[in-house]
C-alpha cells in the first residue's frame, strides 16, 4: 500500500494489528520488521520478491523485540529458511529473543491462541548493532537511531533525501507505550528527537497510514498533559502507587477522551483505554519520585 509518499515505501498491514514497510533502494529491498510469524512473514516476503530486480538483495530489519515485529525472522535464519537474508537489530533486540521472558511469552500465546503461533521459534537477528546504523541504499540512506522508551532495543530510522521516518513503536495513534515508570523519559526524550527531524511524513507501526507527522506532537501533548494532571493529584494526596483495584482514570479525573483526540464515529477499544489507565499509573509513580 501507497498512499502519497514516496513509491521506494510501501506498507503492509496485518489486519489491524500491525504495520511493517519494504522500502526498494537502488541496491537493496529492506524489509523493516517480520511480521509475527512465519505464515505472515511469507506473505510480506511475496510482497517484496517483485522487486528484487536490477540485482537488488533483500535485508531485514527488527525496530524491536516485541512478539508483533519479529516473530517471522525464522524464515530469513530459522533453521528451514526458505532464504537467507541478514537480519538487523541492536544487540539488546538479540538479547531480548533469546531470553527466557520472551521464551515464556511465547508459549503463553501459543496456549492463548492456538493456530496462530504454533509454528513461531524466536531467532535474533543474524547482525547486531549498539544505537545507531546507516545502511547507504544508493538512492535512499536508511538511518537507524536508538529510540527507547517503549522498549530498551527500540529503533526508528529517517530517510533524509525523503525527509520520511519510521517511528516504529516510539510513537503511535493515540499513543504510545512506555515500557515502565523509569523508562518514561525516555519515551518522551525519543518523541522529541524524532519531532526534531521535522519529517515530511511519518509512518507508524500501529497508526493509520494516514496519519501524518502530527501524531508525534500530539504524543508529545499527551505526557506533558498526562504529567501536570498527576502532579495536581499527588499534590492533592493522591498516591503514587494507587491500590491495584482503584480506577486512576477517576482519581486524577483524565478520562482518554479529554486526554487524547476524539475519533469521530466510535470509541477507543479496551486496549487503548486500559493502556491510558496503564499510563497514569506510570506517571503517578514517576511524579513521585520525581518531584519538583
Ligand atoms: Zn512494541
Amino acid at each position: 500500500m501507497n498512499e502519497g509518499w514516496d513509491e521506494r515505501i510501501n506498507v503492509v498491514q496485518c489486519s489491524d494489528l500491525v504495520n511493517s514497510f519494504i522500502i526498494t533502494t537502488q541496491r537493496y529491498v529492506i524489509l523493516v520488521d517480520t511480521l509475527i510469524s512465519p505464515e505472515t512473514a511469507s506473505e510480506l516476503f511475496n510482497f517484496a520478491r517483485p522487486k528484487l530486480t536490477d540485482g537488488r538483495s533483500l535485508i531485514a530489519i527488527n525496530t524491536h523485540a516485541d512478539w508483533d515485529h519479529c516473530w517471522g525472522n525464522q524464515l530469513f535464519a530459522g533453521v528451514w529458511p526458505v532464504i537467507h537474508i541478514p537480519i538487523l537489530g541492536t544487540r539488546l533486540t538479540a538479547e531480548r529473543l533469546r531470553s527466557d521472558a520472551e521464551k515464556k511469552t511465547l508459549a503463553e500465546m501459543q496456549i492463548a491462541q492456538p493456530g496462530v503461533f504454533d509454528k513461531v521459534t524466536l531467532i535474533p537477528p543474524t547482525i547486531t548493532f549498539e544505537h545507531d546504523l546507516s545502511i547507504d541504499g544508493g538512492d535512499l540512506t536508511l538511518k537507524l537511531f536508538s529510540t527507547p522508551g517503549h522498549q530498551p532495543d527500540h529503533i526508528s530510522i529517517f530517510i533524509p533525501e525523503i525527509s520520511l521516518l519510521l517511528a516504529g513503536d516510539a510513537a503511535e495513534f493515540p499513543f504510545p507505550f512506555a515500557h515502565s515508570a523509569q523508562t518514561l523519559p525516555d519515551l518522551r526524550t525519543s518523541l522529541t528527537r524524532m519531532l526534531a527531524l521535522n519529517p515530511a511524513y511519518t509512518l507508524y507501526c500501529h497508526a493509520p497510514v494516514a496519519s501524518g507527522s502530527k501524531i508525534l506532537q500530539e504524543n508529545v501533548t499527551y505526557f506533558d498533559q498526562l504529567e501536570a494532571r498527576c502532579r495536581e493529584a499527588i499534590a492533592q494526596g493522591i498516591p503514587g502507587k494507587p491500590a491495584e483495584d482503584a480506577d486512576v482514570v477517576k482519581l486524577i479525573d483524565y478520562p482518554l477522551d479529554k486526554a487524547v483526540p476524539p475519533l469521530q464515529w466510535e470509541s477507543y477499544p479496551p486496549f487503548y483505554t486500559n493502556g491510558h489507565a496503564a499510563q497514569i499509573r506510570l506517571m503517578l509513580e514517576w511524579v513521585a519520585a520525581n518531584p519538583r
